[in-house]
Parts: C-alpha cells; structure tokens; sequence
C-alpha cells in the first residue's frame, strides 16, 4: 500500500491519522503550526464538544444543502462508533450531555488532542511544515513547503480546514491547494458567527440570554432563512445558537433592507397578553410582560416602565406585542469570518464521492472536513463530520 500524506493536522487529520495508525499503514501528517490541533483546542470552550450522540439519519440534517452528501460518512462512522473509538482505543472517557452533545468527562479540549496525537505518534507527523504546492504524476504527489522541503506520497489527504478562526492555522490555503489541482472552490463565507448589530437593545444588554427565540432573515423584504433556539445578546452583537446559525444566510454583501425579525415570545398572542393583564390589573405592565422574557428586555420593550396593567392602552398593548413577537434588528454589517466557527464553502461537492470522500478530478487524493463544502450546526456536528470523512477516506485507503 502506498504511503499517505495528511495536509493539515487538525481534527480532521488527526482522525484520519489515528484511523491510518489503526490500519497499520504508512503516513505523515503535515502541519503548518508547531503543534496540532490549534482549533480543537478551543473548541466547546474550551472542553471539546466532540460529536452528537443523535441517530445518523437525524444528525445528517443538521448540515443544511448538504444534509445527503454527508449521510454516508454519519452513517459508516457513527457517533456511537465515534465515542467507541475515544474511549475504547484512545483511553478517553466521554459523557453525554443535553441536546446529546458529547463531551470528555474531564472537560478538557486538550485531553482529546493529546490523546489523539500520541495515539498516532510523534514519528508520523511533522509539524512546521507549511504546504505551498502540490503537484501530482503518475507516481503520485509531492508535497512541498514554503520553505522548499519535500515530501512525496501515493495517496493524499487534504484536512486544511477553512477559512475561519485563521489565527489557529486554518486560513483557507487549502482552497487555494484544491484549486491548484484543478478543484472548484464555492467562495467561502462566514458560518456559526455572531451577527454584528448596533440596535441599542444588543449594546444595552450585554450578557443577557433569551431563551427559546425565533429568529427571520429579510432581504429586501422577502423572508430567506429562520431558525430557533438561545439567543445572547453581546456587546457587538448577536449571537448563541439561533443567531450563530442565521448568520450563514446573511448575504455577503448587505445591499438595499436586511433585517431580522425577533419573535421573543412565541406562546404570547393578544389573548394570553389580555389574560394575564386582567389577572393583574394592579401589577405594574413591565411585570407581566417580564413573565414572558427577562426583566431588562422588557423594561426595553415595554419603554413605559411605570403604568399599571389597568392603565394601558389598546394601542400600547398592541404596540409591545409588536416588539415581543416582531422585534426589527437592521443589520447593516456582515458577519466576520475572523471569528466565525466554521466556514460555509469550500470545495465543491459535486467533485467528491461522497462514500470514499475521493476527489472526482485528481485520481487517490481526498479531501475531508472543513476543507469541504460542508458546514453543521452547532452541538458536535463539525467535529463528527470531521471524524466520518477521515474515516471514508482512511477506509477507501486501506481497503
Ligand atoms: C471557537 C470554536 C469552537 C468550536 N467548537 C466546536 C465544537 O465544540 N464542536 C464541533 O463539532 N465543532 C466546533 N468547532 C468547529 C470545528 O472546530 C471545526 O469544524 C473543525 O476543527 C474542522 O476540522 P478540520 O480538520 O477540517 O479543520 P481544522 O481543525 O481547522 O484543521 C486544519 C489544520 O490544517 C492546518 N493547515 C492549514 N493550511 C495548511 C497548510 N498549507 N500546510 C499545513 N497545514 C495547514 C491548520 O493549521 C490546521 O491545524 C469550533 C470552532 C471554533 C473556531
């Protein structure tokens, strides 16, 4: 069996390299930092949100267009045979949390690195070693360096990741690499990142989190994109879940009326917001409208902080049901890629087979992870992906 050479030793290539070292083949990872798995170490805050223990078929629609292309890696590397593989070979304990996120029961990002790049062996990867070029021939590819140094291989793994979080490594060289070999590159753009606005209700609440939140993406008044769940509030902006999710739709160029619409409350209509009023005729409106969401968003909801529920008008209710449930945010910027967790783009799918992750143009080369024109949602979906296409990759290797 030829030798394989990884581009790139992120969670990516790392899995692809434990899975190599498994099979007993010949490798050699190459990594442009000084140590491996820069970006692995900050995930999940740091204790690694490793995969999402959910059945393949449902964890495969948590990846937006390309949802079918990814349903084999999910299902030939599932996350139960993910979490075997970390506890069984890597030694690593593993626990499930909500939503079934799956965490090391130490908490610690670093716990999976290590285990991970000592499970491979420090022989088998070079770090330091940035890839300028490739060029492949009948004998198969080398491999070479900013700094001219050489490596040579019959098979090759490109694990460069994207283009977001660059200051970790992954600064989307290996687009360029792809496209160098004749790959089409769908243009990277921001994904899983926080949404920037200046609306005085993000700049004044700072920190505070909104639980079960509906978010609406308008451009030029037609609705492109919505999604659900925690929304935090942060000094620059959107973010939490629902937001981090929405910000893949925002067109990358903000270009005539983008908003996004709040629906903060769900559950409240006039009559549930009439009800409960008359139950508390006496109680002041901003406390009956904070059993809906938290106290300082409806002191800037409710912006009368002083009448009580018997006092207001038709209109005034009408007025605060309008910002709980349609609450406008302008967005005049667009989400940076500097700190985005992940990037939508990447190489076109339609040139990977989507059972070996081979490449459909340049014969024995693989193209895995982020490097990929694949992004998930938020709750181990990246990391999985990650781990099912090394997999493919490593299994349609070795045979
Ligand atoms: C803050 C943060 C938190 C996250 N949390 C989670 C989480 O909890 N769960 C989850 O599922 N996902 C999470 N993600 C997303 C996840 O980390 C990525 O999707 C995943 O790391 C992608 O793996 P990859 O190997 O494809 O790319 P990367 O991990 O980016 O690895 C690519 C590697 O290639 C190297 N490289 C790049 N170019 C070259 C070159 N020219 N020569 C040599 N080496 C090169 C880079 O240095 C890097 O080490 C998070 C991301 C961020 C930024």
């Amino acid at each position: 069996m030829a030798k394989t050479v990884v581009i790139g030793g992120g969670a990516a290539g790392l899995f692809a390299g434990c899975f190599l070292k498994k099979a007993g083949a010949g490798f050699v990872i190459l990594e442009r930092n000084e140590e491996c798995g820069k970006k692995l170490l900050i995930t999940g805050h740091g204790r690694c949100n490793i995969t999402n223990n959910k059945e393949p078929r449902i964890l495969s629609s948590g990846y937006h267009e390309a949802s079918r292309f990814v349903y084999p890696a999910l299902r030939r590397f599932t996350p139960e045979d993910c979490m075997d593989f970390i506890t069984g070979e890597l030694g690593l304990k593993l626990k499930t949390e909500e939503n079934d996120r799956v965490f090391p029961v130490s908490d610690k990002a670093s716990d999976v690195r290590d285990r991970m790049v000592s499970y491979i062996g420090r022989d088998n990867i070079l770090t330091g070693f940035c890839c300028a070029f490739v060029t492949a021939d009948e004998n198969g590819f080398t491999v070479t360096s900013e700094d001219g140094r050489k490596v040579t291989a019959g098979n090759l793994i490109l694990a460069a990741g994207g283009k977001s979080y660059p200051m970790t490594g992954s600064d989307g060289s290996g687009f360029a690499l792809a496209s160098s070999m004749g790959h089409t590159i769908v243009a990277p753009r921001p994904a899983l990142a926080m949404i920037p606005s200046d609306d005085e209700i993000v700049t004044r609440l700072s920190g505070v989190t909104v639980r079960d939140v509906v978010l609406s993406l308008f451009v030029n008044g037609k609705k492109t994109a919505s999604t659900s769940g925690d929304l935090l509030f942060t000094h620059k902006g959107l973010s939490g879940p629902a937001a981090m999710e929405l910000a893949r739709e925002i067109p990358h160029r903000i270009d005539g009326d983008v908003h996004i619409c709040a629906d903060f409350a769900r559950d409240v209509t006039d009559q549930v917001l009439l009800t409960k009023m008359a139950e508390h005729s006496r109680s002041l409106f901003v406390n009956v409208t904070a059993d809906f969401v938290p106290r300082s968003l409806a002191e800037m909801i409710c912006t009368d902080t002083t009448s009580k529920c018997s006092d207001v008008s038709a209109s005034v209710r009408k007025d605060v049901l309008r910002r709980l449930r349609e609450y406008r945010f302008e967005i005049t910027k667009v989400p940076d890629m500097a700190s985005a967790y992940c990037t939508r783009g990447g190489v076109d799918l339609s040139e990977i087979d989507r059972k070996t992750y081979g490449s459909r143009i340049v014969p024995n080369l693989y193209i895995v992870g982020e490097n990929t024109d694949v992004d998930g949602i938020s709750g181990g979906y990246n990391l999985a992906f990650a781990a099912g296409s090394s997999y493919l990759a490593v299994s349609s290797i070795v045979g």
